[in-house]
């Protein structure tokens, strides 16, 4: 029996070992690996660089407390600040921690100005920000918020893709609107670039931060480093988490001049976050991930992948639905529940992960090869042609 609690349905399978893109169960068999720890694993499992740089962490310093200077999380910081439009960098352990932590960013941020009752966020109904009781009743979801109330004050949400809505909801205690520029969870749904401008005047027009959360799409998951940066547009605070880690835990807040003036000592902290023992393995990814070739590949295996899926729904229209994404961010929208077809594949030694929407979701390594996507598209094919 399992004395771990029932917070999750769980598939029956373990693993033993990974590399790249592949996982081996402990039963032995083989498996292509498209979940990689829902889009964390940017370079896949057991990369020979992370390993090298874990390791001779692992024999200097692992942790100390942030009332000291930490070389590491400085070096990583300022790599973020000069590759991205944030000024200043926290550090966090997780997705939700750094959510959080966007939210009181924006309201101590009002607060330091002298607006103290700005302080309302406003967010996607139904959206995904984490799991702590902010982020659940950020996103307003009645499956992630039920019996765990009392509810949270000082959250509206409007409808996805409905600006009448959007427009309404906003009121004078507007602090910020948080969103994802492309929803993970919610079933890979991209929001559009001028949508994404449209957004960003709108925050101006009316004293709002734009908070966009970047935990999953982010860290060039999407082909650029930051999704939203194809919109051209800057953000004043953006969480981040899953890819930037490679698999170690890393969370982080960037934000610009103007918002991180209000976060003097003794506002936040974290006792783990930015640890050098992190800080050193985030530093390795970060160089290797964000570097302008690296990028390209990623959007060239995305246009060789989406074409691909494109021409699999020409064939099974009946099944998929939509191709959604962008980078090796990608969704199959069904017609139909994805509960089989994920356990086809699966069966397939294929490993994918659901999304909202009857989405299944397709995250393979930042560095996957062609073979390894032909491998999945012809597993993909052979599910399709026996359902
Ligand atoms: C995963 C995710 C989170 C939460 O991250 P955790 O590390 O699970 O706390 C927050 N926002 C988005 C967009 C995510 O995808």
């Amino acid at each position: 029996m399992s004395f771990l609690a029932k917070n999750y349905n769980r598939r029956n399978i373990s693993f033993k070992k990974g590399k790249g893109s592949y996982l081996y169960s402990s039963k032995g068999k083989k498996y292509l690996d498209f979940v990689q720890g829902i889009a964390v694993n940017s370079l896949g499992h057991a990369h020979p660089e992370l390993i090298k740089v874990i390791n001779d962490q692992t024999k200097k310093l692992w942790h100390v407390s942030n009332s000291f200077i930490i070389p590491e999380g400085e070096l990583l910081a300022k790599k973020l600040a000069k590759k991205t439009f944030a000024d200043y960098i926290m550090f966090q352990n997780s997705g939700a921690e750094a959510t959080e932590a966007a939210i009181k960013v924006a309201r101590r941020y009002f607060y330091s100005i002298g607006k103290p009752k700005k302080n309302r966020i406003l967010c996607v109904k139904n959206s995904f920000h984490g799991r702590t009781i902010a982020a659940i009743f950020a996103s307003g979801s009645k499956k992630m918020t039920e019996g765990f109330g009392p509810k949270i004050s000082g959250f509206d949400q409007f409808k996805f893709g409905d600006h009448y809505s959007l427009k309404k909801k906003i009121g004078k205690n507007t602090a910020a609107i948080m969103i994802e520029p492309i929803m993970g969870e919610g079933g890979i749904k991209v929001i559009p670039d001028w949508c994404l401008r449209e957004l960003r005047k709108l925050c101006n027009k009316n004293n709002i931060l734009l908070i966009l959360d970047e935990v999953q799409c982010g860290i060039s998951r999407s082909g650029d480093f930051f999704a939203f940066e194809k919109a051209k547009i800057k953000p004043d605070i953006v969480p981040i988490a899953k890819g930037i880690g490679g698999g170690f835990p890393i969370g982080a807040v960037l934000m610009n001049k103007k918002v991180a003036k209000s976060m003097i000592p003794g506002t936040h902290g974290s006792t783990f976050g930015g640890n050098p023992l992190a800080m050193a393995v985030g530093n390795k990814v970060m160089d290797i991930v964000s570097s302008k070739k690296f990028l390209n590949n990623v959007k060239k295996l995305s246009k060789y992948f989406l074409s691909n899926l494109n021409s699999l729904k020409n064939r099974y229209p009946n099944i998929i639905k939509e191709v959604r994404g962008r980078g090796l961010l990608i969704g199959l929208q069904l017609h139909n529940d994805q509960s089989t077809f994920i356990k086809k594949l699966t069966e397939n030694k294929f490993l994918t992960i659901r999304a909202a929407e009857n989405v299944v979701r397709l995250l393979p390594p930042l560095n996957v090869k062609k073979n390894e996507i032909d491998q999945a598209l012809k597993i993909l094919n052979k599910v399709c042609a026996e359902l």
